[in-house]
């Protein structure tokens, strides 16, 4: 790690504990916007985190991302949305956009002046990608977008989102025929509707229409129709180690909250703590937290030297989202009836940490890719 990357974290460090965690059971109750932190990201250069300095950003290393992701997350994980999603369409950008659209389009995003996210699943269709229906057809120098998106985090008070479309709904296989597009809000582009969430309060997500939509070519990333699949798939690795770091954050605060209440709650003459059947559960919230962390940084580290790295990247989105759900269970029932008040974090983190298992391609997937991957690296 560069000696400014500790000087970013010490920053961020002092940022969520001054600003996020004294604001953070306030806000995901009244399930509003945090609007000031959104300002307070972009003098932070949170928007440009991982765009590279050429551009305007930080350039920070996946390894260096993962660590700030995970700080945050330990005091709030949904405020990261708001720059993890924009940082996949920024990296969309920068690792398959024409030369014309990385001048145009990083320098605004890295700034936060232009915020958005990733368009990709539609109401038939999350897993299965290829078989989404939003069609993008050539008009001349454009092209017309029909159809919905759902699910779309910062859909409300973003304005740009990179959106999977088929450019040829009859192409087979049937990512040949698909394409990405930037789409910056506008006539025939609207918020269908916000939607109503268990957690991840606060954060806009949302179900976005195309009405004809009207898109100049020169927003095609890359410029060719049919590698839309590729790029929006390519964005994961990295979304994938970002999620498995917002779950570490999570079980790392549903540890260290149950390691202060454990001491401090007493039952038949001393600390719960104290009580042999606790500290089973403390010791394997521990080390669940412990192995998270270690494969996030093995996968971070891969992917810093551009080595194809979805085997760990999967490995380590799936431990830390299942420690994230499992230590905030433990935590409630380390909490006993407290755990139910909403006095407490550790609701919050019993209604957050499912999400990581969700997003950026569900656990059963991921199962999926690691044994394929490792029934190719062992065959008989
Ligand atoms: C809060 C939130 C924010 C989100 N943000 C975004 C966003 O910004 N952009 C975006 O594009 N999407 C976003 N999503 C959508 C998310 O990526 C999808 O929900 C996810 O990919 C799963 O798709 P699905 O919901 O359609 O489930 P489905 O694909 O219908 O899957 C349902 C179940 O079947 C399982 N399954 C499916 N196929 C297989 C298979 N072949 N083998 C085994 N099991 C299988 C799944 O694992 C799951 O358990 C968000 C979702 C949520 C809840």
């Amino acid at each position: 790690m560069a000696d400014d990357d500790s000087e970013i974290l010490a920053a961020i460090e002092r940022w969520v504990d001054r600003e996020v965690r004294p604001i953070a059971r306030r806000f995901d109750h009244a399930d509003e916007y945090p609007a000031a932190l959104v300002e307070q990201m972009k003098e932070l250069g949170l928007f440009g985190a991982t765009i590279s300095r050429d551009y305007g950003g930080l350039g920070l290393s996946a390894s260096t991302y993962a660590r700030l992701v995970t700080l945050i997350s330990t005091a709030w994980m949904a405020p990261t949305g708001i720059f993890n999603s924009h940082l996949i369409m920024a990296a969309c950008v920068e690792r398959f956009g024409t030369d014309e659209q990385k001048k145009e389009f990083l320098p605004r995003f890295a700034t936060g002046e232009l915020r958005g996210g990733l368009g990709l699943t539609e109401p038939n269709a999350g897993t299965d990608l290829q078989a989404i229906r939003t069609r993008a057809s050539r008009a001349q120098d454009s092209y017309r977008i029909d159809g919905t998106k759902t699910w779309i985090t910062n859909g409300v008070y973003g304005t740009c989102f990179a959106v999977l479309v088929k450019t040829d709904p009859d192409a087979k296989p049937a990512h040949r025929g698909m394409s990405l597009f930037l789409c910056e809000k506008g006539p025939g582009f609207s918020v269908g509707r916000k939607l109503k969430k268990l957690g991840y309060k606060s954060i806009d997500s949302a179900e976005l229409v195309f009405d004809n939509f009207e898109v100049s070519a020169s927003r095609l990333i890359g410029g060719a129709e049919g590698k839309g699949f590729h790029q929006a798939v390519g964005g994961l690795a990295l979304g994938r180690i970002n999620v498995a770091a917002r779950g570490l954050g999570i079980a790392r605060a549903a540890l260290t909250d149950s390691l202060r209440y454990a001491q401090q709650r007493t039952t038949f003459g001393k600390p719960i703590a104290q009580h042999q059947a606790i500290q089973l559960k403390i010791a394997d919230m521990s080390t669940r937290v412990e192995a998270a962390r270690l494969l996030i940084e093995q996968a971070a580290a891969k992917y810093d030297t551009g080595e194809r790295c979805d085997l760990e990247a999967g490995m380590a989105k799936l431990f830390a989202s299942e420690a994230a759900v499992e230590n905030s269970l433990e935590a409630l029932r380390i909490f006993g009836g407290y755990s139910y008040s909403t006095d407490f974090d550790v609701e919050r983190y019993f209604r957050d940490a499912p999400l990581m298992c969700i997003g950026e391609g569900t656990n059963e997937m991921q199962r999926i890719i690691i044994a394929r991957q490792m029934l190719e690296k062992y065959p008989l």
